[in-house]
């Protein structure tokens, strides 16, 4: 490819909002454009690179029995109010209304969608079990977009799926997809660990991230330095405090403000709330009750409060106790809010109950409203809380050391969550109808692509790993008004061509200013065609090391072949 006819707008400065490595090389390497805020273009060198991923992924995710297909970005709000998410999701879904006023998402995740489309069509155990994925861009209204494109707004996902008719065969895929993304991060040529997500709640075995070590990552990891042991702490920062919000999880809540309501009107409410949050956990303690709505899109946020109110020796009413109980004050955790940290959802629910900081007011009660993301990390924090470095380890092996992380994927087995609300069932070998026990595996495709920025890189710019680079050679004439050089840089141009992809640099620029953006771009090897093209030498340099060699073009072939 002729770098002329090429779109790569490198920039000298380093931009003044990019704060991490990764986001200022992709902007100054001419990779990356802004259009606003978490919102980006991917120019042709990155759309190169995001290609490359895409194959590594396509190939592990084939391998793993998985076929691809493509759903819809636009995703009508029935699908995501029989599943509950349409109340209990929160601001960060994207939501419209097309000209005659029905509601619709921009896909933040594809359960909905996939799991209609699957309850459709498959009716019986013989087609099970199955495994779609597709790669696509997702929506998610973040708070804090940043980082570049490690935290968008709009970004690429692999997203898969799968459906089973026993918990043994969604083992057995679930390990096969654990194998394909260890394959596909080592591929990516990343420093990775597979981590537990969720330590207390489920044992560690039904779900894990993938997380890419890196001082920016914005996880902290606890690992065992002699055993496979790690696991997601979730510090979360510990501030204190508390914010009412009439900012509310959905529909439920914005229909009037909580403090107009009766007792009679809450019950009512808990009763939709219960319907619709399919989440909705009600707590009891000394007098008052505490209803919980997480966020509703894993199951296991619930048994994750639970662990947390069980730490304190809060029961959990049954549902017998719940209409008695609700003549008595009400505190409503939701899920929807400033307040940071973990701590603060903890001790907002203790006090909520001890002090009546929620719901002790006989007049109605007030929100504490509580982070969405934040609300995800109540049981790890609560089993995780008092883990330091140095701590001998859960698995008893070794100590535990701290590191940051970026998470790049993230695997998960559902159960039925979706499929009891969906009703997604099929018939078994005895003819009775039985929900459908899925699993779901994500990678964020374009978040990978700057985690690798973010470990492979030097003061000069990127350093891609062979494997991604968007072109395995960089060939540059140093002096465009040299016949000698242009010459020959054709000649290695159009003779390797037939065996690597190249970017050939024919711009009329000064050999300084071509090094320069040569280095900044990060292809693994550079031929210069210069000051010896009469004897026709070319100098090879290797980006990661920096080693130049002088090599005659007979011998090019050959000395590439021992590098790549
Ligand atoms: P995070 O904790 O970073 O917000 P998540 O847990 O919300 O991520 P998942 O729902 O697990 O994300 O989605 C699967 C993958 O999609 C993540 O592992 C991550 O790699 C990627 N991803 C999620 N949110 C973003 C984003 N805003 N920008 C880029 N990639 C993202
Ligand atoms: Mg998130
Ligand atoms: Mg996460
Ligand atoms: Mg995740």
């Amino acid at each position: 490819m002729k770098q002329s006819l090429m779109f790569i707008p490198t920039l000298r400065e380093v931009p003044a909002d990019a704060d991490i490595k990764s986001h200022q090389l992709l902007l100054r390497a001419g990779y990356i454009r802004q259009n606003t805020s978490g919102i980006y273009s991917y120019l042709p060198l990155a759309q190169k690179v995001l290609q490359n991923i895409q194959d590594i992924v396509r190939d592990e995710m084939n391998k793993a029995g998985a076929s691809e297909l493509l759903m819809p970005a636009m995703q009508q709000s029935e699908l995501w109010q029989e599943s509950g998410r349409w109340y209990s999701y929160g601001p960060e879904l994207m939501r419209l209304k097309d000209r005659h006023g029905r509601e619709f998402a921009l896909g933040a995740t594809h359960e909905e969608v996939i799991t209609s489309l699957v309850r459709d069509e498959v009716k019986s155990y013989k087609r099970l079990p199955l495994a779609l994925y597709q790669i696509q861009s997702k929506f998610r209204d973040e708070k804090r977009p940043r980082f570049g494109i490690l935290r968008g707004r709009e970004f690429i996902m692999k997203d898969a799926y799968s459906f089973h008719s026993s918990y043994e065969s969604l083992d057995e895929m679930y390990d096969k997809m654990f194998t394909a993304y260890s394959n596909i991060f080592e591929r990516c040529g990343l420093n990775f660990r597979a981590v537990i997500a969720d330590s207390g709640a489920m044992g560690g075995k039904d779900t894990h991230e993938f997380m890419v070590l890196s001082e920016v990552g914005e996880d902290t990891i606890a690992y065992s330095d002699q055993s496979s042991f790690a696991a997601n702490v979730e510090m979360a920062p510990v501030t204190a405090e508390y914010t009412r919000s009439d900012e509310t999880c959905g529909e439920l809540e914005k229909k009037e403000t909580p403090s107009q309501k009766t007792i009679e009107e809450v019950a009512e409410f808990f009763e939709v709330a219960k319907e619709k949050c399919i989440k909705s956990l009600l707590f009891k303690a000394d007098d008052r009750l505490v209803l919980v709505l997480s966020r509703g899109d894993h199951e296991i946020n619930d048994i994750k409060v639970k662990n947390l109110f069980d730490a304190r020796n809060v029961e959990l009413a049954t549902p017998e106790e719940t209409k008695e109980a609700l003549n008595c004050p009400i505190g409503f955790i939701g899920p929807i809010g400033v307040p940071e940290g973990i701590e603060v959802v903890a001790d907002a629910a203790v006090k909520a109950i001890v002090n009546g900081v929620c719901g002790a007011n006989e007049e109605g009660f007030h929100y504490i409203s509580v982070d969405a993301e934040r609300d995800l990390k109540v049981g790890q924090y609560a089993d995780l809380r008092f883990i330091q470095e140095g701590d001998a380890s859960p698995d008893g092996k070794g100590t535990i050391q701290f590191a940051r992380g970026i998470e790049v994927g993230h695997i998960f087995k559902l159960g039925t969550r979706y499929s009891v609300d969906m009703n997604a069932s099929y018939l078994d070998e005895n003819g009775r109808s039985q929900p459908m026990i899925m699993g779901c595996y994500g990678i964020g495709v374009s978040r990978t692509l700057a985690a690798i920025v973010e470990q492979f890189n030097d003061e000069n710019g990127i350093v891609w790993p062979e494997q991604i680079a968007p072109f395995d050679l960089h060939v540059v004439p140093a002096n465009m008004k040299s016949d000698a050089q242009v010459a020959l840089a054709e000649k290695v141009y159009a003779d390797l061509g037939k065996t690597y992809s190249i970017l050939f640099d024919d711009r009329a620029e000064r050999a300084g200013v071509k090094f320069a953006d040569s280095d900044l771009i990060g292809l693994p090897i550079r031929i210069t065609a210069g000051k010896r093209a009469e004897e026709n030498i070319v100098e090879l340099k290797v980006r990661k090391t920096g080693e130049k060699l002088d090599v005659p073009v007979d011998e090019l072939a050959e000395t590439i072949s021992r590098l790549l």
